[in-house]
């Protein structure tokens, strides 16, 4: 039978990170020793007051579907969160709970894109932004950063990428892949210029918050009270507290979007998994400081990793204020051929000491920078130094 599937999935991308992390899942299980750097997901155990709580959400009976939109005690606790730690007021209709900050980001997408309309996502972006715009028919118009801007996209650029019919702009800080953090004067510059263009809504996936190195403050867009009311913040527990599998994120917005996504999650998932629901009441109320020993180890390996690269002739890095990842530019190897294998582009890269350094890293395509690899750092520091003395020696 020929291809039934629709226009729509066919005209998706696989993820590249769960693809590649995949693939090295395949290549271990063949008795391959490949070490894995290619998947955001911290390597450290869920903390034990939160494990706690899920267990006695188990004993408790927690069985029931729950309200679409998560319980409200949960919905109190991202209030409390955003209040204490962005200094944002939002009330219970304006959170939406979600099976992880990925749904989240689909249902805004979901509920706020007509087809054709345009949404500006600064290069490099997070993987899925592209593809989560595309499946509600949106479409991505990317804007190319470079290493000299620390990767950030300024005010001009963003006044030149606005047309009629753009209808948001997205955005991570701190950013995966680069790392970078948009300090409150960089946000505020692109505030002003979204004040002629008073139909653009933002998104501004805070993901990465409590994982910043302490040179650039976090700071949340929704914070400027001219706009509050066209901001979406999103976050969730996978990074800060290890959960990445817990599948717990969610929203903070307006209103009439908030309520929209609860309506569209009534239709697909009836909402988020109830026993990770009561553990991240726990995670969100306990101060952030219990987690901050994970930073503090994401820190050292930023070190070692960014000391470790910059011995590498034609690795070119930033210094990432966040998040844990580090993005290259490896674009002097272009061209070249090592081994017998021709080097054209970044997956070539990638491929390449995959397969003769058995190091899983991802392309720069999939976040829509070609010239460089990413490499997570959300491994020991032992894995850390094996993986690039192996980069380097088949170089
Ligand atoms: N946004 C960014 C920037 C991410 O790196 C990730 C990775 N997981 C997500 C959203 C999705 O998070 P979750 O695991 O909560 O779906
Ligand atoms: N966000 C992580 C990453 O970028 C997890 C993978 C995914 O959700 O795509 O690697």
């Amino acid at each position: 039978m020929s291809n039934q599937l629709s226009d729509r999935i066919n005209s998706v991308t696989p993820s590249a990170t769960l693809e590649m992390a995949a693939k090295a899942r395949e290549l271990r299980a063949s008795g391959k020793d490949i070490i894995g750097l290619s998947l955001g997901e911290p390597d450290f155990k869920v903390p034990d007051y939160i494990r706690e709580a899920a267990i006695q959400a188990v004993n408790d009976g927690y069985n029931s579907y729950t309200p679409v939109d998560g319980y409200g005690e949960l919905k109190e606790a991202v209030i409390t969160k955003f209040k204490r730690d962005n200094g944002l007021d939002y009330e219970a209709s304006q959170i939406v709970v979600s099976t992880g900050a990925k749904q989240a980001l689909y249902n805004v997408a979901q509920v706020c894109l007509n087809k054709g309309d345009e949404v500006i996502l600064p290069c490099p972006y997070w993987v899925s932004y592209s593809d989560i715009v595309k499946l509600a028919d949106g479409v991505p118009v990317e804007v190319p950063t470079s290493i000299e801007t620390d990767f950030k996209m300024t005010a001009e650029q963003l006044e030149t990428a606005i047309t009629p019919k753009t209808k948001m702009l997205w955005y991570s800080s701190p950013c995966n892949p680069s790392g970078s953090i948009y300090s409150e004067k960089e946000l505020r510059a692109l505030a002003d210029v979204l004040q002629k263009h008073t139909q653009i809504i933002v998104v501004s996936d805070e993901i990465y918050e409590h994982i910043n190195y302490g040179v650039t403050s976090h700071a949340s867009m929704a914070a400027f009270d001219d706009m509050y009311d066209r901001t979406v913040t999103v976050n969730g527990v996978a990074k800060a507290f290890a959960m990445t599998g817990w599948r717990i994120g969610f929203i903070g917005g307006p209103t009439y979007i908030a309520r929209a996504c609860n309506k569209l999650q009534g239709q697909v998932t009836s909402g988020a998994n109830c026993i990770a629901q009561r553990a991240v009441i726990t995670a969100l109320l306990e101060s952030p400081d219990r987690v901050r020993y994970m930073v503090d180890e994401f820190k050292e390996r930023r070190k070692l990793i960014l000391g470790l690269l910059n011995e590498i002739d034609g690795f070119q890095c930033n210094e990432p204020e966040g998040a844990f990842y580090v993005f290259p530019d490896v674009s002097a190897y272009f061209g070249k051929t090592l081994n017998g294998a021709k080097i054209n582009n970044a997956s070539d890269f990638a491929m390449y000491i995959l397969e003769h350094a058995n190091v899983a890293t991802v392309t720069g395509d999939a976040f829509g920078n070609p010239k460089c690899i990413r490499i997570s750092y959300a491994a020991s520091q032992e894995e850390i130094t094996e993986a690039v003395s192996r980069i380097k020696s088949v170089l």
